[in-house]
């Protein structure tokens, strides 16, 4: 089948605005609007729809009547117009990632532009994936076969740290499996998401993706609507709670992708000369507004000091800037919400007397810039340590004792990843195999695949993305038994 190039009709797109939402195939506006913001300048760069009541309801409309013929096509067929959707989008990359360092802060030649080209690169294997019928008994007189068949209409909610990661990351697996979508982004990062869904009805048959914009209420909506089946949520573990239990009201299925405070364990004797730029960059990449950051650093006594030095050094070196800059290093916070909570973290640790061997001053002035932080060694019960703070901020901590180190480690609500580093495999992965997080690396970090599920432990989650078990949690199993 090599449909791909036909279905892509005239994708042009005006990155300059007005943006507008798709509900079941048409580009719609709203009479109220609500201002995004560059958080690099704090300047006003568009305003963004707020969808009405009505119009969500349409979009969850549209979903419904589409998804029977969508669901009724083959794995094949629908596989060639999610391609389909990753050329178009191709064909608009560097416009995204312009929009995307406009308004999220990241730097354009480096996090932004991986971030876009990660998300297309996934869109398109992603359809290269099947979720076939399983035959598990087949006697000479019975035949038991399972099937994963589609959930129907799935509401999307997405964060605004990875706006277009993060929704590709929802829609290429919720369409292939046979659904529809509603998909709502974050109000702080609408604009790339609005974009994207408007070359998506360049291709899709109209209300297969539907995107409305707007604050929380309209999440709300989502996972209230009687016609929804499933929730994706991405955010956080605040939120990812009411999404549960607002979702309740119909057993809706939810996966919820939430926060983390994730630890790193450098054992005795690691050469971590090399690691530097590895861990920095784990820790504080994204300006530290990952999920999957590093945000506990616990180094062994018997290296602390000269690594502290060296990785202060490392630290040092970088730049925080506008991420339209080939020179920055770290973006912007994105919104002054974190921003607020960050100033109150900088507040306690300063209040607290910690020791601070690089950075811990906010400056105010345009823009949400962090400097580089690094806490030396604060006590176990501090805010730093105990908190998410979602910013270029990391606690390292001095550890002597192997089952305290690892008790600290897992002294959290938190559960979503790890990763433990050192010369001792073996002696490693047996520390892994104590962490409690979904994902666990040992000498590496921040690997993710197609096939490789991914999801949080505790309150860091339900459920998986990604995988074989991320596809089938758009589906329901059903059972078929036939007698011979
Ligand atoms: P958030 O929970 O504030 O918002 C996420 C989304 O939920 C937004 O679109 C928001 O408008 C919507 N929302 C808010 N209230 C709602 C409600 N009551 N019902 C339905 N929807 C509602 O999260 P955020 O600040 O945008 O994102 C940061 C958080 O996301 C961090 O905690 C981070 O760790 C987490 N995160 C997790 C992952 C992961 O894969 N586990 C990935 C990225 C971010």
């Amino acid at each position: 089948m090599n449909v791909q190039a036909d279905m892509v009709r005239d994708v042009k797109v005006d990155f300059k605005g007005p943006y507008k939402m798709s509900v079941n195939g048409q580009m719609v506006g709203s009479n109220e609007t609500f201002e995004v913001y560059n958080p690099a300048t704090d300047d006003v760069i568009a305003n963004a729809p707020n969808a009405t009541r009505a119009q969500v309801d349409e979009a969850v409309a549209a979903a419904k009547a589409a998804q029977p013929a969508w669901a009724a096509l083959s794995y094949d067929e629908r596989s060639a117009y999610i391609t389909a959707y990753a050329d178009a989008l191709d064909a608009h990359k560097g416009e995204i990632i312009t929009l995307l360092t406009t308004e999220q802060g990241k730097p354009r030649h480096s996090m932004a532009t991986t971030e876009v080209s990660y998300a297309i690169f996934w869109v398109r294997e992603v359809a290269k994936r099947r979720l076939e019928d399983e035959v598990i008994e087949d006697t000479p007189d019975h035949v038991v076969k399972v099937a994963h068949t589609p959930l129907g209409v799935v509401g999307a909610i997405t964060p605004w740290n990875f706006p277009i990661l993060l929704g590709l990351w929802k829609i290429a697996p919720c369409l292939l499996t046979g659904n529809t979508m509603v998909m709502k982004p974050s109000p702080y990062t609408p604009l790339g998401t609005l974009r994207f869904g408007e070359i998506a009805q360049q291709v899709f048959p109209k209300g297969v993706l539907n995107i409305v914009s707007g604050g929380n209420d309209q999440g709300v909506w989502l996972t209230e609507h009687p016609d929804i089946s499933k929730i994706t949520f991405t955010g956080s573990t605040a939120t990812g709670k009411k999404v549960m239990a607002a979702s309740a009201s119909n057993l809706k299925r939810v996966t919820l992708e939430l926060g983390g405070n994730d630890p790193a364990i450098l054992m005795p004797d690691t050469d971590y000369t090399p690691l530097i730029p590895t861990l920095f960059d784990a820790a504080y990449g994204n300006s530290g507004q990952w999920c999957i950051a590093i945000k506990r650093l616990y180094v062994h006594e018997s290296i602390y000091d000269n690594f502290l030095k060296d990785f202060v050094a490392h630290a040092a070196e970088k730049t925080v800037g506008n991420g339209m800059d080939p020179n920055t290093d770290l973006g912007p916070i994105q919104n002054k919400m974190q921003f607020g909570k960050l100033k109150t973290l900088f507040a306690d640790v300063k209040a607290q007397g910690l020791s601070v061997p690089l950075g811990g001053e906010i400056i105010e002035g345009k823009g949400n810039f962090v400097p580089v932080t690094v806490v030396d060694n604060p006590p176990k019960d501090s805010r730093i340590v105990l908190e998410e703070p979602f910013g270029p901020i990391l606690p390292i901590l001095k550890w002597s004792d192997l089952d305290e180190v690892i008790a600290d480690a897992n002294n959290t609500d938190f559960g979503l990843a790890a990763s433990v580093w050192g010369p001792d495999r073996a002696k490693a992965i047996e520390v892994a195999n104590r962490i409690e997080a979904g994902t666990v690396w040992v000498n590496e970090i921040h690997i993710h695949g197609i096939d490789i599920p991914f999801g949080g432990h505790k309150q860091s989650g339900m459920g998986v993305e990604n995988g074989r078990e991320g596809l089938q949690e758009f589906t329901n199993t059903k059972t078929y038994m036939y007698a011979k």
